[in-house]
């Protein structure tokens, strides 16, 4: 999937739009408590202004209805300044007479961003009247917000219509390493799957099962499956819903579809269960699966250890208590140690990813996605709006 990118764009002296996903998480005294986002947007924002485009910023953040001073962008205004060692001025709306006029008064690699887009109610609604006063700001659009693609809104999708549009270099990075998987993926390809709710991955399950070479089952989710064969989960969760989806998958994956051989079981939810280690065929009424067991997390390592290619997206067990944490982070461990070995390892999902930056590993990650329902959709094989509308490079 080759789209028009921000190399096809010489942008001196251009007025630049750039949709950013600067959707940080704040505390209550407004205070980012996680810059990763930033972060991911300054290749393209240091190279617009590199090239002298005077740089117009735009983002939503967090779900306002209406406006809402405490999901203000200001906090991130400030952020990025420190980061580009530059000022960045900050405008109080998105659109209007006030923010054309800041945006024409911007000189030659300076930057303004714009208040939080979901203030205005047509954001969402993909309203081209809104995109058109969003594309009076700029001469170009650039869209760097993967993270926000799969949603067709008037910054992510509608604004694209009335303004040459390229993707940023975090869009292009997320599309290629994304594409590769679906496309062009290095064999053997090697998907790890997990999280609660197996309802929420048997799309994705279904479009990278004729992909891949084995793919790895763990968290929640499996239990589905175990019920499916007939087996006992105590007070494990299980979607009953999702059975029949389960025992169709089972019965069609061949030797591809890998689940746990034991897990870790509580009497409770809670950081300070009683546990125990069993055969996934040994769970007692009134204990309930909350990881994958060691022999699992050993022979998912020995699977790892073979593969080309990687792609991890969901935890292998209530990894938010350290008890339960520890199939996550051997597996984290073995999709470090496949990279390291010259996988091309792919990490998306907001839990998978906390789990690899808590392991202190990510570096050794060949791309870690920001976007945690975008890139869950694209390797559903769901077209992405705000890809979708770029143009082909
Ligand atoms: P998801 O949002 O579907 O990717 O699920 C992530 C959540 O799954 C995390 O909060 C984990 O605590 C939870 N999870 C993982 N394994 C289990 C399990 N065996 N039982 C219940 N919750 C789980």
């Amino acid at each position: 999937m080759n789209k028009q990118n921000i190399n096809h764009l010489n942008a001196s002296g251009n007025r630049v739009l750039v949709r950013v996903d600067f959707n940080v998480p704040l505390d209550k005294a407004s205070h980012i408590t996680d810059d990763t986002r930033i972060q991911a947007a300054l290749p393209t924002i240091m190279h617009l202004r590199a090239q002298g485009a005077a740089i117009i910023l735009m983002s939503h953040l967090g779900r306002p209805k209406g406006v809402d001073p405490a999901q203000s962008l200001k906090p991130a205004a400030a952020r990025l300044s420190e980061l580009l060692d530059a000022g960045v001025a900050f405008a109080p709306d998105c659109v209007g007479a006030e923010v054309e006029a800041l945006a024409k008064a911007l000189r030659p690699s300076e930057v303004l961003l714009l208040e939080n887009l979901r203030f205005h109610k047509e954001e969402e609604k993909n309203d081209p009247d809104f995109a058109k006063q969003l594309a009076a700001l700029g001469d170009v659009y650039v869209n760097d917000a993967f993270g926000s693609a799969h949603r067709a809104h008037a910054s992510t999708e509608a604004v694209a219509h009335f303004l040459p549009a390229y993707g940023g270099f975090l869009m292009e990075r997320e599309i290629n390493f994304l594409g590769r998987i679906l496309t062009n993926p290095a064999h053997p390809l090697v998907a790890i799957l997990g999280g609660a709710k197996i309802s929420d991955k048997l799309p994705v399950i279904t479009n990278l099962l004729p992909l891949v070479d084995k793919l790895i089952i763990g968290g929640g989710m499996a239990n589905t499956f175990f019920k499916a064969q007939g087996l006992a989960m105590g007070d494990s969760l299980v979607e009953d819903t999702a059975l029949a989806a389960a025992r169709t998958i089972l019965e069609n994956s061949g030797d591809k579809l890998v689940l746990p051989i034991d897990v870790v079981v509580a009497d409770k939810f809670a950081a300070d269960a009683a546990t125990q280690v069993c055969g996934v065929n040994e769970v007692s009424a009134g204990w309930r699966i909350l990881d994958i067991g060691p022999k699992t997390a050993d022979a998912y390592a020995a699977i790892l250890k073979n593969a080309k290619m990687v792609v991890w997206n969901g935890p292998m067990g209530v990894f938010e208590f350290a008890a339960f944490a520890n199939g996550t982070n051997k597996v984290a461990i073995a999709v470090a140690a496949a990279s390291e070995a010259g996988a091309i390892t792919v990490i998306g999902g907001g839990d998978s990813v906390a789990a690899i930056e808590q392991s202190g590993l990510a570096d050794k990650i060949t791309h870690i996605s920001t976007g945690g329902g975008a890139s869950l959709e694209f390797l559903e094989g769901k077209v992405l709006p705000g890809v979708a509308v770029l143009p082909e490079g």
